[in-house]
């Protein structure tokens, strides 16, 4: 059964525009400049695995039409990623008060329970909506041919670290700045590298413009898509400057896996 990838959301942690209607150097008479938090979703057949959850999670499954979630998988603990948890209670509603399972490292699954106890335990009048699980460097989700088989990665990411995840001859990298990836086997032969792009400049935690298409030509992936943009990018300038295989993600963008 073939898979897909949404980008839900291909913004800084920020997004485009800010809160206060600045664009930077993004035009704002171009609709795929407009991004909002990094999230993205995978579905095959009625498997649909979400990674992150982030601040604007409603209106990015709202505008893609995703009715459903089966599960979810967190990159790191960073608020951008994981702020849209809350959101999710139509989906335990849904699943007949059946906790929804989300997955992560043990540093990310303890800062998010920390951070949204109430929605992993009994606090209050409100059921708890979501369980959390530990997850290894191998794991799969979903049922017969409807599977995806996981792996994962740690990657520095500033201070902390992030999972980078490989399925399907894809690899999703929304939040990092460890060139060292540039050696992992297991990011070889890749159809699909969504990797982190934040803007021209360097930056301590994330990678940028010159980091990624580094990475590019040392892993040689079909097609490398650019995610995590700042409102310093502009979509048409990327587009124009990039090479063939190289593209700039936009919210909505769907990858047939
Ligand atoms: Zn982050």
């Amino acid at each position: 059964m073939k898979s897909r990838l949404i980008i839900l959301g291909c913004g800084s942690s920020i997004g485009v525009p800010r809160i206060d209607g600045f664009w930077g150097r993004c035009d704002k008479n171009e609709k795929k400049n407009q991004r909002s938090r990094c999230s993205a979703i995978i579905i095959k057949g009625s498997n649909h695995i979400l990674i992150d959850t982030s601040p604007d999670i409603k209106n990015q499954l709202l505008s893609n039409k995703v009715k459903k979630i089966s599960s979810v998988i967190f990159t790191h603990e960073h608020a951008d990623q994981t702020n849209g948890l809350f959101e999710l209670r139509p989906f335990f509603w849904q699943h007949q008060s059946r906790k929804i399972n989300t997955y992560g490292d043990f540093k990310t699954m303890k800062h998010i329970k920390k951070r949204h106890d109430f929605l992993f335990k009994n606090i209050g009048p409100y059921s708890p909506i979501v369980k959390s699980n530990i997850i290894r460097s191998k794991f799969s989700l979903g049922k017969r041919n409807e599977k995806i088989l996981f792996k994962s990665i740690e990657a520095k990411h500033g201070q902390t670290k992030s999972l980078i995840y490989i399925f399907e001859k894809t690899a999703y990298a929304s939040d990092c700045n460890d060139l060292s990836i540039v050696k992992m086997s297991k990011l070889k032969n890749l159809n699909y590298l969504i990797i982190d792009c934040l803007r021209l400049k360097k930056h301590p935690s994330h990678f940028n413009l010159d980091d990624c298409l580094y990475v590019h030509s040392q892993l040689k992936p079909r097609k490398t898509i650019l995610t995590n943009l700042h409102y310093s990018l502009d979509y048409n300038y990327l587009l124009k400057k990039l090479p063939s295989n190289v593209v700039p993600a936009y919210d909505g963008l769907k990858i047939n896996l």
